[in-house]
This record gives structure tokens, C-alpha cells and sequence, in this order.
């Protein structure tokens, strides 16, 4: 019998001899067989105990046993568990390197969703992902403004739907609604523009990103100072709160190049930074108030000049001092894509002295993206969480390209296929770094 190959490895990992037997599953943490596991694997784990989602699982003659440190242990174990079929016996003992293991997907649509599910279960779970970023953006049927509802849009059923499936597999499900900027691309306006054109910060000439006429224009924004969009969009954002039944939620704010326009009455005379940070406020006041976990991205608060990472990774149009003036229980998701600053990450510790939680966000290069989790690692802090790989593709394009879509096999040559299994990648070192 070949040992399966395990993804992510467990960190401890003895074959015995005999078949793998993984039925009856035993829990009993005070039991004989778990006591004898417990004595037998203590010396290898941290400081002589399991940290938080670990577990020690063995099987063979009797069924399995488990030993979990908590209710997220015994997932992880059960994930392992399923992975042994036909496997010799084994032992082992399990913990994260990371906290906070996610995946960030962009919305494909209800129609997706067996697709979503699938994925869930067959390739998140098994690699030990705890959270998935889901970016809805518009496409929700909302009720509070119906003239956000879009044809075709989410219904709470359905996210409820792929809620159960998340949940079964250990992984917190966090909607993602892009706030104050990407509210398009250089045409035409997303749903919240088309229904409320009243909303728009008017383009200006002050970067090319920000200038409709130039070939360079990146994305509309909405402006922070008009007195109704605010409570406009905390109704949405309610709404999907509810929907997902969360305690967290994402609101974007990256790449925001649009922003205190020359040409609007209200921002023109004021500056980014202010701006910025009473748009993070606004979001942040109903958020706390629901008891809800705010994250967003984190590059409008670092200064592009200041920590070289440039004007797309960080800003070098005049938001970066807003980083003072926001509370710090705001959760950062800190993406660099490219190795950022030569190798060095010097973003890590501006948002952790400051009080803040940061998560690391990495894309498709892998090696980057292992750097990068490496960096999160050597950090020792506990306020840098773990690990989130994004991919900006539609979730459902994800599975479709891992599973094949009934027409095309999935194809490892595939561009797209690579993102995505770099991403699993990404996953796996975040449990376990010695993946690669
Ligand atoms: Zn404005």
C-alpha cells in the first residue's frame, strides 16, 4: 500500500503497519486508545499541546480516534480522515501555521452555486481553508432600495445554501461589497452609479487614473461627501450581513484613484486623507455597531513613496494619512503580488505597531506569494493573522477550470487554471509551510 499524499501534510505524520480502519470514529478525548495517542505524540507538538484547530488522529484495528483541541480540531481531523481510504494505518498530530487561511473569489452568480458547493467540499476543505472572502459587490436581490435588485441576483435562500456548506467544512463565509471606489471599470457605471448617477464623484484631471478622458482612467467612484450615499449603502450592506448570516464584513476600498475631484462641490476643497478616512468611518460606525468585524484592503493607507511599494500597491495620491485617523480593530488585508518591497514587506509592521490585524494577501505568482506568507510567519506577531490567496476570477470559473465543466477537462496548461492552483497552493503553505 502507497501512503495517499496528504494536501496540506499534516506536520506529524507516523505510518503504522496494518490498514488504515477509519470506521468507528471515536471522540472521547478521555478514553484508553486516546489517552495512549495523547501520551504517544505529546513531545512533537508546540510547547507539549495542541494549538487552536489542531487534532491527533489515528486509525487502524478498532476504527479511528480522534483527539481535537476544539470543535474546529475535530473538522480538521475529519478532513484528514477522509483522505485515508484505503491508506495503511497512521498516526498523527495537526495544527495550523497560520490563523487565518482564506480564499478571496469574485461573484459568479446563484446559477454557480452547486459548482460553489462542490468546491467547498472537495477543494477547500480537504486543504483546511478557514475563510472565504465572497465578493457579491450589486448582485444581491435587495429589498431596502429595490432598485438595486438585480435580474437573477442572490437570494437569501441561496446564500444560506453555500453558508451550509462552508460551515460544514470548518470555513467562515465573509461577503465583500466594493465601497467608494471600483464602482466600474472605465465603462459603463456599476449598479449603484446606473441606479443612482446622483453618487458619482465627477472625474478630474489631477492622475490619469482619475481623468475620464484619459486611456489611463481606472475606475468610477462614489463620492464620500454626498449627504445620502452613506446610509444608502449601510442598508446594503445590513442586508447582506443578514443574508450571510456573518460577523464579518469586507468593504474593499482598494485602488481608490478617484477621490476629493477638482470639479465635485462638496470634496473639491478638501483633501484625500480626511476623505478617505471619514469614508472608513462612516462604514466602520454601522459595522461596529452590529458587533460585525470590518475588513478591508489595505493600500490607500500606505504611502507609496515613503515605503517604495509604488502607486498601485500603496498611494501617492494623498490618502496614506487617513491610516490615523480609523480605529485599528479594522481588519487589513495587506496584498503585494510582486515580492514587494525587494523581498521585504515593511507594510507587516506599519499595521501591526499601529494596533492593527493584518492579512497577508498574495495572487498568482507563487513564489511571491511564498515569500510574502514567509514574511507573515518571521513577523512572530499574533496580529498578523495568516494568509489570504485572492483570485480575480468568478468563483464559478474557478471550479469549472479545476473540475472541467462537463465540456472542457480541466487543463494544468490553462492560465487560469494555474491561478487557481497557485491559490491552493497558497492554502496549503498556510496550514503547512513545508508544503513546498
Ligand atoms: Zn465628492
Amino acid at each position: 500500500m502507497t501512503p495517499p499524499a496528504l494536501l496540506p501534510p499534516p506536520q506529524v505524520i507516523e505510518w503504522r503497519s496494518g490498514p488504515a480502519v477509519v470506521e468507528p470514529v471515536e471522540h472521547q478525548p478521555a478514553s484508553a486508545r486516546a489517552n495512549t495517542l495523547s501520551a504517544a505524540l505529546r513531545g512533537r507538538l508546540p510547547g507539549g499541546k495542541l494549538p487552536a484547530e489542531g487534532y491527533l488522529l489515528e486509525t487502524g484495528p478498532g476504527g479511528a480516534v480522534i483527539v481535537a483541541a476544539d470543535a474546529a480540531g475535530e473538522v480538521r481531523a475529519r478532513q484528514t480522515l477522509r483522505q485515508l481510504g484505503g491508506a495503511p494505518a497512521v498516526r498523527i498530530a495537526d495544527w495550523p501555521a497560520m490563523a487565518w487561511r482564506g480564499l478571496h473569489v469574485l461573484d459568479s452568480g446563484p446559477d454557480s452555486l452547486p459548482a460553489l458547493v462542490r468546491l467547498v467540499h472537495e477543494v477547500l476543505g480537504p486543504r483546511k481553508c478557514n475563510v472565504l472572502v465572497y465578493e457579491i459587490d450589486y448582485n444581491f436581490a435587495f429589498t431596502s432600495h429595490p432598485e438595486m435588485a438585480a435580474k437573477g441576483a442572490w437570494t437569501i435562500a441561496q446564500i444560506r445554501e453555500l453558508g451550509a456548506a462552508c460551515k460544514a467544512e470548518g470555513i467562515r463565509l465573509i461577503p465583500e461589497l466594493q465601497c467608494l471606489g471600483h464602482q466600474s471599470w472605465k465603462k459603463p457605471p456599476g449598479a449603484l452609479l446606473v441606479a443612482h448617477p446622483d453618487f458619482e464623484e465627477p472625474s478630474d484631471k489631477k492622475n490619469p487614473q482619475s481623468d475620464i478622458a484619459s486611456d489611463e482612467f481606472y475606475c468610477r467612484s462614489w463620492c464620500p461627501s454626498h449627504p445620502q450615499v452613506h446610509a444608502f449603502v449601510s442598508d446594503l450592506i445590513d442586508e447582506l450581513v443578514d443574508a450571510f448570516q456573518t460577523d464579518a464584513f469586507h468593504v474593499g476600498m482598494d485602488e481608490v484613484f478617484l477621490i476629493g475631484s477638482e470639479a465635485c462641490p462638496r470634496c473639491g476643497k478638501l483633501n484625500p486623507a480626511d476623505l478617505y478616512a471619514h469614508a472608513v468611518n462612516d462604514l466602520h460606525h454601522r459595522l461596529h455597531k452590529r458587533g460585525v468585524t470590518m475588513l478591508m484592503w489595505g493600500d490607500r493607507l500606505l504611502d507609496g513613496k515613503a515605503t517604495g511599494y509604488g502607486d498601485w500597491e500603496a498611494a501617492t495620491n494623498g490618502t496614506a494619512p487617513a491610516i490615523d485617523r480609523i480605529p485599528t480593530d479594522i481588519v487589513i488585508c495587506d496584498w503585494h503580488y510582486d515580492g514587494g518591497v525587494t523581498g521585504a514587506y515593511p507594510s507587516l509592521k506599519i499595521f501591526a505597531d499601529r494596533g492593527f490585524r493584518v492579512w497577508p494577501t498574495v495572487y498568482k505568482n507563487l513564489d511571491a506569494s511564498l515569500g510574502f506568507l514567509k514574511a507573515a510567519r518571521e513577523a512572530a506577531d499574533p496580529r498578523v493573522l495568516g494568509g489570504l490567496a485572492s483570485i480575480w476570477m468568478p468563483a464559478g470559473t474557478m471550479a469549472a477550470t479545476l473540475f472541467g465543466d462537463g465540456r472542457v477537462a480541466a487543463d494544468p496548461d490553462d492560465p487560469q487554471y494555474r491561478i487557481a492552483a497557485t491559490a491552493l497552493a497558497d492554502l496549503e503553505a498556510a496550514w503547512h509551510p513545508a508544503t513546498r
